[in-house]
């Protein structure tokens, strides 16, 4: 198995010791949940319920109303008491579903064992996904069914199953590898099918041994599924990134995967595919770390979608006496949070909770143009210049040099010495730019 770089990259404090020994709990039932429309890459769907109906979970509560989406489903049950914004994770308000829970668990009918899977076709394999609200897991939140449907011109030859788990502090994608292996194991056989692929390869960071030797023995007499220890480094889970170090191909500059013929997909979403095709279970809990030295008790979670993190933070014992700062997913792409009332969307895969000495922000300072952030840059850009030019309100010239390549990883920002903001330059230029793209009826 190939053991390639890729180029940039930065070596963050791991600081995963606080949970990835600690098995995935059941988090108690929430009271009431806030489920937002739309928490995937796309349109929103169809709101098919309104204040006073009583739900069951599992209930679709939307429709995809366009191919690129999905539907969002009732993860407890009880009765809608609004259908109104509320806080969201991403930023901004969004129509969300409110549920209050009556403490009973009355789910949809889900089967009781599980489906022959190979006998279904590709069409009602997809259909299921999608039906299911499956989402990537990961973070990026696209669309599964829309993912798994490349044109015919681009043939998937290599399915990568993304184990790295990158992030500092996040376990809940180790924890699954390690306590669901078989299901994760199935839902890849059902990506393989689905894509026609004949090859598919696990890639795992080097500081998950126990995860990469339970994968080997789980696959050893499977010779279409590989496991690929990964180096530690971040970002090794991005996906242009992953795919270097698994099969050293380089997915161009504003292409895909698929344009070199590979198809990525997080470990998490494969379990949600093992669940929806098997079982018809629609996606309504998932994985979650809650961590970091701000909280009490650090722990993995087993979560229903739209659980608030102030009651997840309460169930881990609640904050510590320097709390400053809570982060939706991890420290390096993880977004801070103006409140805790906000919900646990598909593709939350943390909480972190950061105190006085690590969430505090260090002050600004010129550039020294040390270039540091161009050798830690996994996409081989100009962080520094990009900024620049985004400062001083030339964002086209910063299009021009590669700002819509910037994947956001955050490793230019860490490793600056002068702590400029360079994320944060780079995602209000690519704003711009789209803003700009719409005005022009997207003729640029
Ligand atoms: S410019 Fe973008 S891709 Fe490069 S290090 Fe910074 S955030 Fe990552
Ligand atoms: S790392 Fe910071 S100080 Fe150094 S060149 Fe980049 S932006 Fe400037």
């Amino acid at each position: 198995m190939p053991g390639k770089h890729f180029r940039g990259g930065v070596h963050p404090r791991e600081e995963k010791k606080g949970t990835s020994h600690k098995p995935i709990e059941e988090a108690p039932l929430p009271k009431q949940v806030v489920i937002p429309l739309l928490q995937h890459i796309g349109a929103p769907g169809e709101c098919l319920v309104q204040k006073g109906d009583s739900v069951r979970t599992g209930q679709p509560l939307s429709k995809p109303v366009k191919f690129v989406s999905v539907p969002v489903h009732a993860s407890i049950t009880g009765k809608v008491t609004a259908v109104e914004p509320r806080p969201h994770p991403l930023g901004a308000s969004l129509l969300s579903v409110v549920i209050e829970g009556d403490g009973t668990e009355d789910r949809i009918e889900t089967l009781k064992t599980s489906d022959d899977w190979q006998l279904l076709s590709v069409e009602e394999i997809r259909d299921r996904i999608r039906d299911a609200g499956i989402a990537g897991l990961g973070g990026a939140s696209f669309p599964t069914h829309v993912k798994i449907s490349p044109p015919p011109e681009k043939p998937i030859r290599v399915l990568i199953l993304n184990g790295a788990e990158c992030e500092p502090y996040l376990t809940a994608d180790h924890r699954l590898m390690l306590e669901k292996a078989d299901g994760i194991l199935t839902g890849l056989r059902i990506l393989m099918k689905v894509l026609n692929v004949r090859r598919a390869v696990i890639g795992i960071e080097k500081n998950k041994p126990d995860a990469i030797s339970l994968m080997r023995s789980k696959t050893e007499k499977d010779r279409t599924i590989g496991v690929a220890p990964l180096h530690v480094k971040y970002p090794q889970g991005g996906e242009k990134q992953l795919i270097k170090a698994v099969t050293g191909l380089t997915v161009p500059s504003g292409g895909l995967p698929m344009d070199v013929g590979c198809l990525v997909q997080n470990v998490g979403t494969a379990f949600s595919i093992y669940e929806a095709v098997c079982f018809r279970k629609p996606l309504f809990e998932r994985i979650v770390t809650v961590t970091g030295p701000g909280v009490v008790e650090s722990k993995n979670l087993r979560v229903r979608i739209g659980t608030l993190f102030s009651d997840l933070i309460a169930f881990c014992g609640g904050y510590s006496d320097e709390t400053v700062k809570v982060i939706n997913g991890g420290p390096m792409m993880g977004i801070a949070q103006h409140t805790d009332g906000v919900p646990v969307l598909k593709g939350t895969s943390g909480i972190l909770v950061l105190d006085e000495k690590s969430g505090r922000m260090k002050p600004e300072s010129p550039c020294i143009s040390c270039a540091r952030c161009v050798d830690g840059c996994p996409m081989n850009l100009m962080p520094n210049r990009i900024a620049g030019l985004v400062e001083y309100g030339r964002w086209k010239d910063a299009v021009g040099i590669g700002l819509t390549d910037c994947i956001e990883c955050g490793s230019c920002a860490y490793i600056c010495p002068a702590k400029r903001n360079l994320v944060h330059y780079i995602k209000l230029g690519k704003a711009l730019n789209t803003e700009s793209m719409a005005a022009d009826g997207g003729k640029k």
